[in-house]
């Protein structure tokens, strides 16, 4: 009674306008096994649906398609109630992808299927479609992200995390973000910090004295509601909207769902500032590195899915034979699934971490014999001939010719014309191939590597490269999810090697292996160098028994230069290595897909990987004048929780040092991500072909819809303005422009001619294009 007064008086007409949306933030996985995930989801959304009963007010908003799917299979009722919601919009689908996945690591298709496969379980199940990206939590978020986003027909994005960042305080809360290649979705980060929220009146009041954007916008959103198992918004939580919806000194509060506030905000905002490129989160850097065998899962994986589609389609429109629809897309569920922002990221507990890499193995062993089935079908009847026998034909999967096999085709390999010639100096050994000259010092690192078209040497003076170096790695907190800046002053060098030792060179191939322990591990590593090709390829066998230590395995390359490129989704990121502003120094390590490059006027150089994502690139003084670049890939952790065995035993790590241009890194990266699978029979004319060298041909399938058509998918992978022809080897009716899901594009703007089995193609820098090519009868 003494408060009715203070209750009753009303906001001021000017207040923050909060949107509530109920909510449940539920980890699909994390300290807990994903099956418990299932009953977590059961209870809190049974306790929202008899909420809802109880009041008429509560919507509430909810995520992952997966979430929703293992209701469906294990909890039909509950399923049955929550379609009753969604039909009257109060229990509202958002964000329109498969789980909440991190961003920084799934490859560019993946990230696609996210959308596809989620949009499709909501437009199949409910008849809706999410406009908006929903990822409260995950861990910074790609460049690739708008367009991809824009690609499904999404248009606004919400995340809350980068409020978590150690050092700079992220500028806005209510902009818009700007991909690489330009797309832009609009975006708010919630003021109020959580995706808990209880609505108390202290959260309502920091939401509107955080809100970074007063003057040109008054409105934000607050989800509430109690997660991973709480249970979701509660009736205290609905008093207090009820009770803030007009009250003096506070924002007003309304129930809504997030569709009402982004139409909202974006009324009100004009023309909001664009933020350009990713948006870094400034913590959880180890996420890029700790758990390797769940991250090799995931690329492994990524790598047979995209084999069987391409192998799969080939020999479906070769010869009719079926096209294994379900298979492929029970093993995409579970590789997305897997994705979750705490699996992949490696920063859940150990029960979690064995579950993935089972559900990686079994995703392998549907998919192998259905590749080879699919090969087999394309190539006719006759013996696979394999690595070293001289006969047989070889089924490339990547989108470039590699040693004469046809991107995309099955054809014979052509051996190079060149020679690997060895020659021992008072130095080491001097290696040359016809394309490098490189030479190892006695412990077995790279002490020269010199471009023999160019002459010019790679590894900066006093310099060796292949050299693996640890850290002592104690983040000051969250143990598997961070790496501190201070673990570049605990390092050692493993320079001392306890053998090495040539083991082939028979002028095709020149292979040094080394060997080094240290700690209670060891280290075996195989140099590589092949007639012809420009690249050094490295092979890293840990045994690895180390507790908080970092590995990484370090290239100093002779290149001055201030930024540095890294591959992501359909392109790459290009990053300062400098450290001027605070913005810099806080990226002291990141995120990279197949490949990093460096490179000055001159000359380049890439580093490509097959399986590691964690990398960082800095600059140093260089004796003799001018800076050197550093590239180091982060191979392995040893954090203590919340997984205290984490990455303890064996693992094998594959790089490749190509010397070039970003082409030259992008082959690379494909030839060590789609190594050639031997085949027999005869040879195999690819699908499709495009002839332009910057524009990549990704994915290569059967339409969603059972139609039979082809889908093919690319992208401008350098940076520029290109033009290119795909020409279709099948009898196909003209390429029609579509988005992620294959519906016709609302904008078609890449396909200039299509016609007699030649499309044209006018692609923008970074451009991702979807094309579905209907087979004429
Ligand atoms: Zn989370």
């Amino acid at each position: 009674a003494a408060l009715r007064e203070a209750l009753a008086a009303p906001a001021a007409r000017s207040a923050h306008r909060v949107y509530a949306v109920g909510h449940a933030h539920i980890d699909s996985a994390w300290l807990w096994p994903v099956r418990e995930t299932v009953r977590k989801c059961a209870r809190t959304f049974s306790n929202v649906l008899d909420l809802m009963d109880q009041d008429p007010d509560l919507v509430f908003a909810c995520s992952s398609a997966q979430q929703y799917a293992w209701m469906k299979e294990f909890y039909p009722e509950l399923f049955a109630r929550i379609k009753e919601r969604v039909a009257e919009g109060r229990f509202v689908p958002v964000g329109g992808m498969w789980v909440e996945s991190d961003t920084n690591m799934p490859g560019g298709e993946a990230l696609a299927r996210q959308f596809v496969e989620g949009k499709r379980f909501f437009l199949d199940e409910f008849g809706v479609e999410p406009r908006e990206v929903w990822l409260p939590d995950s861990f910074g978020y790609t460049a690739a992200l708008p367009q991809i986003a824009r690609a499904a027909g999404a248009d606004a994005f919400l995340t809350q995390k980068l409020s978590w960042n150690e050092v700079n305080a992220f500028p806005h809360h209510t902009f818009t973000w700007e991909g690489i290649d330009g797309s832009r979705l609009f975006a708010h980060f919630p003021p109020v910090d959580t995706y808990n929220s209880t609505l108390s009146a202290a959260e309502l009041a920091h939401t509107e004295r955080n809100f970074m954007d007063k003057g040109r916008a008054n409105t934000s959103l607050v989800p509430f509601g109690y997660g991973d198992g709480g249970g979701g918004p509660t009736r205290e939580m609905m008093a207090a909207a009820r009770r803030a919806a007009s009250l003096e000194g506070s924002p007003t509060v309304r129930v809504a769902a997030p569709a009402e506030f982004f139409a909202a905000a974006r009324a009100e905002s004009g023309t909001p500032p664009v933020w350009s490129g990713e948006l870094y989160m400034e913590g959880h850097r180890g996420t890029y590195t700790s758990q390797a065998r769940t991250k090799r899962g995931n690329r492994t994986s990524e790598r047979l899915l995209h084999e069987a589609e391409l192998w799969a389609a080939t020999a479906a429109v070769r010869t009719g034979a079926a096209y294994p629809e379900q298979a492929l897309r029970r093993s995409w569920h579970t590789v997305l699934l897997q994705q979750f922002h705490d699996i992949l990221p490696g920063s859940s507990i150990g029960w979690v971490h064995d579950q993935a890499e089972e559900e990686y193995r079994k995703v392998g062993e549907r998919l192998e014999p259905l590749i080879d089935a699919a090969v087999r079908a394309a190539t006719g009847p006759g013996e696979a001939g394999g690595e070293g026998s001289g006969a047989g034909l070889w089924a490339n999967a990547a989108p470039f010719a590699i040693d004469g096999v046809p991107a995309h085709g099955v054809g014979p390999r052509r051996a190079s014309d060149e020679r690997v010639t060895l020659e021992e100096t008072p130095e080491g050994l001097r290696v040359a191939n016809g394309a490098l000259v490189v030479e190892f010092d006695a412990d077995g690192l790279v002490r020269s590597l010199r471009d023999l078209a160019t002459g010019r040497e790679t590894v900066p003076p006093g310099c060796r490269g292949g050299l693996l170096q640890v850290f002592g790695d104690t983040p000051r907190r969250f143990d598997a999810w961070d790496v501190d800046v201070e673990y570049r002053r605990f390092g050692e060098d493993l320079t001392k090697a306890d053998t090495v030792e040539v083991v082939e060179s028979d002028g095709a191939r020149f292979v040094l292996r080394t060997a080094r322990a240290f700690g209670a591990s060891s280290v075996v590593q195989t140099f590589t160098v092949r007639a012809g090709e420009a690249a050094l390829d490295i092979e890293t066998s840990v045994d690895w028994h180390e507790k908080q230590r970092l590995l990484k395995l370090a290239f100093p390359v002779d290149v001055h230069t201030a930024s540095a490129r890294s591959e992501i989704q359909f392109g790459h990121v290009e990053r300062p290595t400098h450290t001027n502003t605070s913005w810099d120094v806080a990226r002291f390590e990141t995120p990279a897909h197949r490949w990093v490059h460096v490179a000055d006027a001159g000359q380049g150089v890439g580093v490509a990987n097959d399986a590691t994502y964690g990398h960082d690139i800095s600059r140093h003084e260089r004796p003799g004048g001018g800076t050197y670049s550093l590239v180091r890939q982060s191979l392995l952790r040893a954090p203590l929780f919340p997984d205290p065995e984490a990455d303890q035993g064996t693992h094998v790590f594959r790089t490749s040092v190509v010397l070039g241009g970003v082409d030259a890194a992008l082959r690379a990266g494909y030839r060590l991500n789609l190594p050639l699978r031997p085949a027999g029979g005869g040879p195999v004319e690819p699908l499709v072909r495009c002839d332009a060298p910057s524009v990549v041909v990704e994915t290569v399938k059967l339409a969603e819809d059972g139609s039979g058509d082809v889908v093919v998918r690319l992208y401008e992978a350098l940076g520029a303005p290109a033009e290119a022809r795909l020409h279709t080897s099948f009898a196909a009716a003209p390429a029609v422009e579509t988005d992620l899901l294959e519906r016709p594009a609302a904008e078609p703007h890449a396909v200039t001619a299509s016609a007699d089995g030649t499309t044209t193609l006018a692609l923008r820098p970074f451009q991702l294009v979807t094309l579905r090519l209907p087979r004429a009868a």
